[in-house]
């Protein structure tokens, strides 16, 4: 395997001729034209002082300039440190402080003491471009080993501070040439790209993928449903996340015939529902290929490409990663049974950035990482994900796995998404709540789906109320953001108990 994951994600023989991206605009991206805009780039971080293992972090609108801005880091050595465009000024001065980038780019003009501000606007443009305008191939390819951090991406941690979780060129390299295998991935293929690429699966999972497989990517800057269908006919693949789908399965026009070019849709990052799944194969004719994987692990599981995909379920560990189902006093629980799950191979990450005790908190004494995911697995080795770790409610006593209780309430055709969560209860400790958003016609009578539901589910885990809100908070990879939701409804039976 090559060891710096430049070498697999551009190889050295190339067909000059074949449109490697394509933009919004339809402006097509040939090999030799992303090289002089990688090398245009490079030579400017190298201006810069960056030197193998310095941070070159970004935030910047997705484009194929920031993607070669990307690809310019990997190729000199650097440290890829993707910021989430949605992050306030506080999240960001964390981010810098702790992982002390040489070089920033930016949508807009920063000054920083230690660090080369550089601007790129979404077009491009920018400080950084009018840097690099003179002509500078041959930049040389770092050598890396497959240790070496190639990136670092903070986790979108919902409680406490994020943390920088340090990605190698190993780890890159394994996700990316195992999914071109697994998924089928030629030279033939064209991938819609929708996903933002500040995050692993729009970046490490979709375009690092196509490019290791020598494929081509129809780049757009962010996910708009009526471009995603009038483009979805020149495609053969899309990654979504399940809120992208449903998306899209609101819109009445999409329907089979655009998608008769595709041969694979992909869904990660978040539960997908089976009614999603179900609806989604009525309208297409397709059966969505459900993955999973986290930023720590790059990819875990996938639904197998030519055998069944079954609703619900994550699908197998990928050859080369070795996953259990863990109790929590370590021991490694039956099948079927629910434990948290585990995880060592390639993919794990190396540890997160400055925080060696936490890191070594995150593994077990054998060496896995622990997901905090809770998992079961089933006799044929597949994973069915009940929730995070931290999720779980205790309800006077007894376990309640939201997702179980989310599937029951999915299945009311009223319901468009739904997130249960666990409040303070004085006399139960905590209490069972679901919190739904509805389709935009539905009638719903929260009293009698309570009710209703006591034919479905034990009584403890039923939904002690339902409330029904316009939208539910989500992150900018569609993620229900429980914790929003815990402390909104924190109060909920505070004079009830
Ligand atoms: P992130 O680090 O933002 O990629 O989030 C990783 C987390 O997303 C995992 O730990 C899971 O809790 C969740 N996740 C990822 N893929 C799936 C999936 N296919 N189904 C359910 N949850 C998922």
């Amino acid at each position: 395997m090559p060891e710096n994951v430049y070498h697999l994600l551009m190889p050295r023989v190339f067909d000059a001729n074949k449109k490697v991206i394509v933009d919004e605009c339809g402006i097509s991206w040939r090999r030799p034209e992303l090289e002089s805009l990688i090398d245009n780039i490079a030579s400017v971080l190298l201006d810069a002082g960056v030197a193998p293992g310095d941070r070159v972090g970004a935030k910047t609108e997705k484009s194929v300039h920031s993607f070669c801005l990307y690809l310019a880091a990997l190729k000199i050595g650097a440290v890829w440190l993707p910021m989430n465009t949605a992050y306030t000024q506080a999240e960001v001065d964390l981010i810098l402080s702790d992982a002390t980038p040489k070089v920033l780019v930016w949508s807009e003009p920063m000054n920083l003491k230690h660090t080369t501000c550089l601007t790129m606007a979404a077009d491009g443009s920018g400080t950084l471009m009018q840097a690099a305008v003179q002509d500078s191939k041959g930049v040389r390819t770092v050598c890396r080993h497959s240790q070496d951090l190639a990136a670092i991406l903070y986790t979108s941690g919902t409680t406490g501070r994020p943390k920088g979780a340090m990605i190698t060129h190993g780890n890159l390299e394994f996700c990316a040439a195992t999914l071109a295998h697994v998924w089928g991935v030629t030279s033939g293929d064209t991938l819609l790209h929708a996903l933002p690429t500040f995050h692993a699966h729009g970046l490490f999972i979709a375009a690092n993928t196509m490019l290791a497989a020598r494929a081509s990517m129809i780049f757009l800057p962010k996910f708009d449903p009526e471009k995603v269908l009038s483009l979805l006919s020149k495609a053969t693949m899309f990654m979504g996340v399940p809120t992208l789908y449903t998306r899209l399965l609101a819109n009445e026009r999409f329907n089979a015939e655009l998608c008769k070019n595709i041969r694979l849709f992909t869904s990660g990052s978040a539960p997908l529902s089976a009614e999603t799944f179900a609806e989604f194969k009525a309208r297409t004719g397709h059966t969505l290929l459900e993955r999973y994987g986290m930023t720590e692990t790059t990819i875990i599981t996938s639904n197998p490409l030519s055998d069944e995909r079954v609703a619900g379920s994550v699908g197998y560990a990928l050859p080369g990663v070795s996953i259990q189902a863990r109790r929590q006093d370590g021991r490694i629980a039956a099948v079927d049974e629910v434990g948290e799950l585990v995880v060592k191979g390639p993919n794990v990450l190396k540890g997160y950035w400055n925080l060696s005790e936490k890191t070594a908190a995150e593994f077990t004494s054998d060496g896995y990482f622990k997901s905090g995911d809770l998992v079961r697995i089933d006799k044929h080795g597949r994973v069915w994900i009940v929730g995070r770790n931290k999720d779980l409610i205790i309800t006077g006593g007894y376990n309640v796995y939201p997702r179980e209780v989310e599937t029951a309430l999915s299945r009311y055709s009223a319901v468009r998404d739904c997130a249960v969560i666990g409040v303070p209860h004085a006399d139960f400790g905590e209490a069972v709540i679901a919190i739904v958003e509805l389709n935009d016609t539905a009638n719903f009578d929260a009293k009698s789906t309570i009710g209703d539901l006591s034919t479905q589910l034990a009584k403890y885990k039923i939904p002690k109320e339902i409330f029904v809100v316009p939208s539910l908070p989500r992150n900018a990879m569609g993620k229900i953001q429980k914790n929003v939701l815990k402390d909104e409804f924190s109060s909920t039976f505070s004079c009830k108990a």
